[in-house]
């Protein structure tokens, strides 16, 4: 299969450029000019469209979109244990795979094309990538005490049977162990799961550092800080990605300047949780890898990484009352390339040839992005997210002209709406 998008502009070529874009099978062939023997099967008109990465939303549990706006202001530990585990508990595996189509939906339609998740229904997410065509990196929330409990044993060997389903389906899905926090898993299970990835060459993911209750409970506990007690715990020495790191000490800065960690930093969750600002522009500053999720659309309440991005360069800009830190570029490249580097995946999160074909186009036809004078600053400051027109993941179209392709759009709000019936 052949794609020819033609006389786009490139986001990081000169504003008034426009180019054409090849793609053969799932990779980007040529930029310019025609590779030899191409194919060509399809051609998207590019006049009036900028092409992108797609965004990677490196933390979100997509099956939670179910309780979008279900349980809003209210406290981090009532809205988390008095309001969503009850409903979590309650959900069938078909609820969630309506629950996972419903947050693919919403992040293709907002130009993300990977993201990672933490999932109660491992399963139910690879089948709802394989259906819409969606990339991600997928964990099994794991929570336990220890290799003698039996829940933290099942919850391991359920991640290993969905790993092996996950790899027959063909879908665009990888996996890693995501111990769910240092709150919900005992040390010897956070010892065994870190032995588990290392042995095996997995990735981790796992929220820390997300509440000052976490913060001073670890201390109290563990006589040292959350991100000290992962490094102790030798997690470091795995590739590991940390959502949220809003509570940090000077060493804990140290210790994340670190090539196996990635921070994932989650500002709306953070913030309509009240649980604060992580200091992301001292990250940076520090040499610490840093990428960008939504978290969960219980609590932001939306999986729109265009949305997010510019949450993140206010809220930075803000708090350091300093205009120059996380400028559009910079958060740009936090929602793409760093993204996938935080996936591991080299071929993400850039155009170029030889790139995985995972790309968007905007419509530069939109009164918010008018006049044009730079297309960055246009993306990280004025788009909503919905101007995007055109998703491709792999070479495959997924949205064309703000179309679904993949997906049957109705068939999904019917879905989710019987099943909201059900907690009105
Ligand atoms: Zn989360």
């Amino acid at each position: 299969m052949g794609i020819q998008i033609k006389n786009v502009h490139l986001l990081d070529s000169p504003e008034n450029e426009r180019t054409d874009i090849y793609i053969t099978g799932d990779h980007i062939s040529g930029i310019g000019k025609e590779p030899r023997g191409f194919s060509k099967d399809e051609v998207i008109d590019g006049s009036g469209r900028t092409a992108m990465p797609g965004l990677i939303n490196c933390h979100t549990h997509a099956y939670m979109s179910l309780m979008r706006n279900y349980a809003d202001d209210v406290p981090f530990a009532e809205w988390l244990f008095e309001r969503i585990t009850p409903i979590e508990d309650s959900l069938s595996s078909e609820d969630a795979y309506w629950g996972n189509m419903l947050s693919i939906m919403e992040m293709i339609r907002t130009g993300t094309t990977s993201f990672v998740d933490m999932q109660m229904f491992p399963r139910m997410c690879v089948k709802a990538c394989a259906d819409s065509g969606m990339r991600a990196l997928i964990t099994r929330g794991l929570v336990g005490e220890g290799p003698g409990d039996e829940g933290g044993i099942r919850r391991l060997r359920e991640a290993f049977d969905e790993m092996e389903y996950g790899k027959a389906s063909g879908a665009n899905v990888e996996f890693a162990l995501g111990p769910h926090a240092i709150y919900t898993c005992g040390e010897a299970y956070l010892r065994h799961v870190t032995e588990l990835a290392r042995e095996k060459g997995m990735k981790l993911n796992i929220h820390l550092a997300e509440t000052e209750k976490e913060y001073r409970d670890c201390l109290e506990e563990h006589g040292c800080t959350p991100v000290e007690y992962l490094e102790r715990l030798g997690m470091f020495k795995s590739h590991i990605l940390l959502a949220h790191c809003v509570r940090l000490s000077d060493h804990d800065f140290e210790l994340l300047a670190n090539p196996n960690v990635f921070v994932v930093t989650n500002p709306a969750s953070n913030m309509k949780l009240a649980n604060g600002f992580a200091q992301v522009a001292k990250m940076l500053e520090c040499g610490i890898q840093v990428a960008l999720g939504t978290d969960s659309a219980a609590s932001n309440n939306a999986l729109n990484m265009f949305r997010e991005m510019n949450l993140l360069t206010m809220t930075q800009k803000g708090a350091r009352e300093d205009a120059l830190v996380l400028s559009a570029e910079e958060t740009l490249k936090i929602a793409t390339r760093n993204g996938a580097l935080a996936m591991g995946r080299e071929d993400l999160g850039t155009l170029k040839t030889g790139s995985t074909a995972d790309l968007i186009l905007i419509d530069e036809k939109s009164p918010n992005l008018m006049p044009r004078y730079n297309m960055k600053a246009a993306l990280a400051y004025s788009a909503s997210g919905y101007e995007v027109s055109d998703v491709l993941i792999g070479g495959r179209i997924v949205l064309r002209d703000r179309n679904f392709i993949t997906i049957d759009e109705e068939q999904v709000y019917y879905q989710v709406s019987q099943i909201a019936d059900r907690y009105k």
